[in-house]
């Protein structure tokens, strides 16, 4: 007897209704696990798996960790595995605090037939769904598989299918989504490629190409710049970004961020936040530029 393992999602959090993170009211996944290790990261328990080290299990207050129980068949390491209970967690976040590995032992696991199933209870308050991460692009295939039920449902095909990206996939990989998928909203954090290999620890050529690739096939929706002065680029490299937004069609939203201290660990929390001062000057000096829309950030912190 043969048995079909359904894919699932490791999702980390699902929030019902959000107006940032693409067009409209939408509904927006994060997935857990990214490939970029950015020292900027303001989520940084989201970039990796969890180890079952357990090393978090003991500190939770309310007993919401434990570790699972050997089963037939089970050696003790496979069985070994950090449970958490929801019903118990009071989100006190001690767990994500003391993790070493940037991890997070509130995940959850989810097919795509029970997404449809969150969606469908929500389907007449939103425009449409996105998915976001950690980086959303390391679980494509459940990606893909999601949107093609999205698309081929008739009570959910009028909801636009979107996906939150550090932009770090290949051709290939995008060619499998863009036929079901509406929109990305994609990251640039640096623009020289030694300045994103310091900052991110990856390469920024597959960005670039994804932000070009994406604008070629009319799925480039928003294009995000982080700006953290004296760390990254992007200011003074303002005419090579210039240049690379002039090539883009006009209607692409260009989102200008402003680096904050929130949410953020390690060496980056020494660094100045980017005043909104810093970020008029920057905005000013683009759009002298550049004819698309420039979006400033809404808070600074
Ligand atoms: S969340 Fe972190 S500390 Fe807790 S078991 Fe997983 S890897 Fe270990
Ligand atoms: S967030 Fe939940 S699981 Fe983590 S330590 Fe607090 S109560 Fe425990």
């Amino acid at each position: 007897m043969s048995h079909t393992v359904e894919k699932q999602a490791v999702v980390s959090r699902i929030l019902n209704f959000s107006c940032v993170d693409g067009p409209g009211n939408r509904l927006v996944i994060f997935l857990q696990g990214c490939n970029f290790n950015c020292l900027n990261c303001h989520n940084p328990h989201t970039i990796n798996y969890c180890n079952d080290c357990g090393d978090c299990v003991e500190g939770c207050p309310t007993g919401a960790l434990s570790f699972g129980q050997t089963s037939f068949g089970q050696t003790e390491s496979q069985a070994k595995k950090v449970i958490w209970d929801e019903a118990k967690c009071t989100h006190c976040d001690q767990c994500v605090d003391v993790c070493g590995n940037k991890s997070n032992p509130k995940v959850k696991h989810y097919t795509v037939e029970q997404i449809l199933s969150i969606i469908r209870k929500q389907q007449f308050f939103i425009s449409g769904i996105t998915i976001s991460g950690g980086e959303a692009t390391v679980q494509l295939p459940f990606i893909v598989d999601l949107f093609k039920a999205i698309k081929s449902d008739a009570g959910l095909q009028h909801l636009t299918c979107f996906i939150d990206s550090n932009g770090y996939l290949s051709a290939t990989g995008w060619q499998r989504v863009i036929p079901y998928m509406d929109g990305a909203m994609i990251d640039l954090k640096a623009w020289q490629n030694d300045t994103h290999l310091w900052l991110i620890g990856r390469d920024n050529h597959k960005v670039i190409a994804s932000i070009k690739l994406l604008a070629e096939a009319g799925k480039l929706h928003e294009l995000r710049l982080l700006h953290i002065p004296g760390k990254s680029d992007l200011d003074s490299e303002i005419d090579a970004v210039a240049q690379l937004i002039m090539d883009l069609p006009v209607d692409v939203i260009v989102r200008l961020n402003a680096f904050q201290h929130h949410g953020v660990i390690g060496e980056a929390l020494t660094w100045d936040k980017c005043s909104e001062a810093q970020m008029t000057a920057f905005h000013h000096a683009l759009q002298s530029r550049v004819p698309h829309t420039l979006q400033l950030p809404r808070v600074y912190m």
